[in-house]
C-alpha cells in the first residue's frame, strides 16, 4: 500500500508538467468557429447575435441567441460546443439553425 502511494506521489510533479503542455490540454477544446468558415457563412452565423441581417433572415428575433438554442451544449456557459458545427460558439452568437432550447 505504502509503495502505490509513493508511485502516485511521484508521478504528480509528471502529470502536472504534463498538463501544462500547450498542444495536449487544449487540443480538448473544440476550436471556434469562425464568421467565415463556409459553413458558418452558409447558414448566416455571427459572433454577435445583433449584427443578423435581418433582411435575409426574416424569422430572427432578439431574443434569439447562442446561449437559448438547443444546440448550445453547455447553457449558461460564455462559450460552448454547438453541435451543428462541432466547434465552439460565443453565447451571444447566432446563425440560422437556430432552435428555442425547451
Ligand atoms: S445552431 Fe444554435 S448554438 Fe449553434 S451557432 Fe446556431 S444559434 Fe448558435
Amino acid at each position: 500500500m505504502t509503495n502505490r502511494r509513493q508511485f502516485v506521489l511521484r508521478l504528480l510533479p509528471l502529470a502536472g508538467a504534463f498538463a501544462l503542455q500547450p498542444g495536449i490540454v487544449r487540443s480538448a477544446d473544440p476550436p471556434e468557429l469562425s464568421e467565415g468558415d463556409p459553413l458558418a457563412k452558409a447558414l448566416g452565423f455571427v459572433v454577435d447575435a445583433n449584427k443578423v441581417d435581418q433582411a435575409k433572415y426574416a424569422t430572427y428575433t432578439k431574443e434569439q441567441t447562442c446561449a437559448n438554442c438547443l444546440h448550445f451544449k453547455t447553457p449558461g456557459a460564455v462559450k460552448a460546443l454547438c453541435d451543428i458545427f462541432s466547434k465552439s460558439v460565443p453565447k451571444g452568437g447566432w446563425c440560422s439553425a437556430w432552435a428555442k432550447r425547451v
